[in-house]
């Protein structure tokens, strides 16, 4: 943390231009070892070549966009107003609002982005971006790829004579606790479970000058049906749901959780014939396969409940799982399926009235991603999209939720337990102000410079 602090002390001031060569210096150096750095995230994830050199590709292209949009000074910008004379309300001093630094942020990242919400993915981007140190603590799912990655980022910040100490990390449960609680951090960036995100959360709220945390949590992501599409095109979107279910082998936050249907389409029936054709998978690591246990038993043996698989097979691997769930069963908030299960599960829930769909969309809780398959012109389609657009970060006509693209104008995160700050974002430009704070500079003295 001194080190840190340093660092940030010594980069304070830098120019947006100086921000973005750091930011240009470490996207590089990590593109000079894409093949090292996937073939050491695949050994630690399994979560395959393809899949993590693209995550590389994602992830340096992700630095460069902030890189890019501090040179075009398309973010963090001053606003100024000149002075009015006469007396308030209309009189006023002259007021620049300019954006500083908020100081060291701590970053926790997630298991199933070991590069995009790794060491440095798009926290990281985004804190150097607003001028920040970072201090990443790191993720005992991918140690080695942590620490190849700090040197990287180390040795790119010294090649260009910024201070390698802008990024840093701790490695350890107690030690990541204790990093929210150190004196001189001043923000949390996490991506990870609710019940880590809420533990973190409330040590950045307990602390004697309490900070903000910007926690990326789970969420059971809807995906509703309408009666059109599903008399239309029930086999493709059996197929597309079946696919982004499984992706990754459902190791997404974004991963579609509930399926909200009509009765008369079947899509449990084909889903499950689907998943029946895949190959066991291989989670991330032993303890999120018996989180995955652990959460599959908590739907088998109730009557309300229709469990596919019994989830294992002989090698340690796991199957994909549907749960077919009453509405009631849904509606109710103590209901087991109403928790994620990390993983490749998910629910489907039938309806025979679209309003019983309404009623499942409008279920008082905040979620990343919602989507809607419809037709054009639909006028269900329309009340169902509003009704997402009330609970959700992101909303999607007639696609999948996994796959959060990388553009200025995204926004990942959503209402309480999606995230804990609603009003911002964990990918996409505006990710930046969660680390940037506004000051007003009242009357400034032109021969200081600002
Ligand atoms: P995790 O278990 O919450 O771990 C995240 C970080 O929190 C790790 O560094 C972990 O360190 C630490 N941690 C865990 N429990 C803690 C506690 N009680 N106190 C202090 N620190 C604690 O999550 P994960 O397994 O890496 O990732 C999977 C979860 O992340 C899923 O729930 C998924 O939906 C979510 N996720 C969300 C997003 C998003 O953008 N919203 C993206 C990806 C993943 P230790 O392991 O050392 O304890």
């Amino acid at each position: 943390m001194e080190r840190a602090r340093g660092a940030q002390d010594r980069w304070w001031g830098a120019a947006p231009s100086e921000r973005a060569t750091a930011i240009e210096a470490i996207a590089d150096e990590v593109d000079r070892h894409v093949e090292e750095l996937a073939q050491t995230a695949n050994e630690e994830t399994h979560l395959g070549m393809p899949r993590l050199t693209g995550e590389v590709a994602r992830t340096t292209f992700q630095l460069r966009m902030f890189a890019g949009a501090l040179r075009a000074g398309s973010i963090l910008n001053a606003q100024s107003e000149a002075s009015v004379p006469g007396p308030p309300p209309q009189g006023h001093p002259a007021i620049t609002r300019r954006y500083v630094p908020i100081g060291v942020v701590a970053i926790f990242g997630a298991s199933n982005f070991p590069f995009a919400f790794g060491v440095v993915g798009g926290d990281t981007a985004s804190a150097l971006a607003a001028g920040c140190a970072v201090v990443v603590k790191e993720h005992p799912g991918h140690p080695r790829l942590s620490q190849r990655l700090l040197t990287l980022a180390r040795s790119a910040l010294a090649s260009i004579e910024a201070p390698e100490d802008l990024v840093g990390s701790v490695a350890g449960i107690q030690e990541g606790i204790e990093l929210v609680g150190a004196p001189g951090v001043r923000a949390v960036g996490f991506t990870g479970s609710l019940a880590a995100g809420r533990a973190l959360h409330d040590v950045a709220a307990r602390r004697p000058d309490p900070i903000p945390f910007f926690g990326e949590l789970s969420s059971l992501n809807p995906v509703v049906i309408t009666p059109e599409a599903a008399r239309t095109r029930s086999e493709e979107i059996a197929a597309g749901f079946v696919e982004s279910m499984t992706l990754g082998a459902g190791q997404f936050c974004t991963k579609p959780a509930v399926l909200i249907a009509p009765t008369s389409a079947g899509l449990a029936e084909k889903a499950i014939a689907l998943l029946e054709g895949l190959p066991g998978m291989t989670l991330l690591t032993p303890d999120i396969a018996a989180r995955y246990y652990q959460g599959i038993a908590t739907f088998v043996g109730r009557p309300e409940l229709k469990v596919s698989s019994s989830s294992t097979t002989s090698d340690g691997q796991v199957t994909a799982t549907i749960i077919e769930s009453t509405l009631e069963e849904f509606l109710n908030p103590d209901s087991p399926v109403r928790h994620e299960c990390f993983g490749p599960s998910a629910v489907i829930v039938t309806y025979e009235d679209p309003r019983q769909a309404l009623e499942v969309l409008n279920i008082d809780e905040g979620v990343l991603v919602g989507c809607v398959h419809g037709v054009d012109g639909e006028e269900i389609a329309a009340d169902f999209l509003h009704a997402l657009e009330r609970r959700a970060g992101r909303v999607v006509w007639n696609g999948w939720p996994t796959g959060v693209a990388v553009a200025g104008a995204q926004m990942h995160g959503g209402p309480w337990p999606a995230s804990t700050q609603s009003v911002h974002t964990s990918v996409g430009l505006n990710a930046v102000y969660r680390f940037a704070r506004p000051v007003a500079l009242q009357d400034w003295p032109s021969w200081v410079e600002v």
